[in-house]
């Protein structure tokens, strides 16, 4: 049998929106509505007061479940706050670490993101790590220096027996939320090259080849296809358009349809 193609990944992150009965049936309809489940890789993040009962729906489905933060410790004195252990018994497969809001609006630093990084890995989640420059950095010419900073900082100490549950996602910060203002195709193209390129010096060729690397930013079902049929594209984390279960539902569309020549080869 020829090996599997590699899989789109699909992530919807909910950040702090939905309340309990309409996180319910946003995971119900993504859950009714999917019909390509093996070949493209889904995951919803709701807020924490859901995972519960978003968690329940999802049970049996191919659409998994994951956290938008933990903090780096197993238990302790830390109030308010939701360690791994825990994610992982709410049937938690995905953690969202380093994301630009949390950086910008809660000061977190590249160190505390990679506690993060490491413990979760360390523990069995699989971490989507963003990286991703300011307008102001990229206008300036240091898009390169950014990206290589936080994913040094990022992945600093991870061990190479858990790189296969690493993934990056590139979120231009500049194009988060920011509806037309996505990045082009080819600039999203260009940065996912400098990533893996990176990737590589840090680790090696192989993992290099093997990272799934995400582009968020604004993504829309008008503009999914075109991002996700780049080379290096390899799956799209979405903020917005996730919170809309026939938008979410068109991107993981044009996430298939920008494999299905390879899956029905492959077949
Ligand atoms: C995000 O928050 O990760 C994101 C990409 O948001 P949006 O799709 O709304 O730009």
């Amino acid at each position: 049998m020829k090996p599997k193609p590699h899989q789109k990944f699909v992530a919807g992150n909910w950040k702090m929106h939905t309340d309990a009965a309409r996180a319910r049936l946003l995971a119900k309809s993504v859950v009714d509505e999917m019909s390509m489940e093996q070949y493209v890789r889904v995951a919803l993040f709701p807020p924490f007061p859901y995972l519960v009962s978003v968690g329940e729906i999802l049970k049996g489905s191919h659409v998994a479940l994951g956290a938008q933060n933990l903090y780096p410790e197993r238990q302790g004195a830390f109030t308010v706050e939701v360690s791994p252990t825990m994610l992982l018994e709410l049937g938690c497969k995905y953690v969202i670490l380093g994301h630009s809001e949390r950086r910008q609006k809660l000061d977190e630093s590249d160190a505390f993101i990679n506690r993060k990084v490491r413990i979760a890995l360390a523990m069995g989640l699989h971490v989507i790590l963003c990286i991703g420059e300011t307008l102001e950095q990229r206008e300036a010419g240091e898009t390169k220096g950014i990206l290589d900073q936080q994913l040094n900082e990022g992945v600093k100490g991870v061990t190479a027996e858990t790189l296969p549950r690493l993934g990056i996602a590139y979120e231009p910060v500049w194009a988060i939320g920011a509806a037309g203002h996505h990045a082009t195709p080819e600039q999203a193209e260009e940065s996912h090259g400098l990533i893996r390129q990176h990737f590589a010096k840090i680790f090696d060729e192989e993992s290099a080849r093997s990272l799934v690397i995400q582009y968020g930013g604004s993504v829309k079902p008008a503009n999914a296809a075109s991002l996700l049929g780049r080379p290096g594209i390899d799956g799209v984390l979405v903020g917005g358009a996730s919170l809309d279960a026939d938008q979410f539902i068109s991107i993981i569309q044009a996430a298939f349809e920008r494999t299905k020549p390879i899956w029905v080869e492959a077949a």
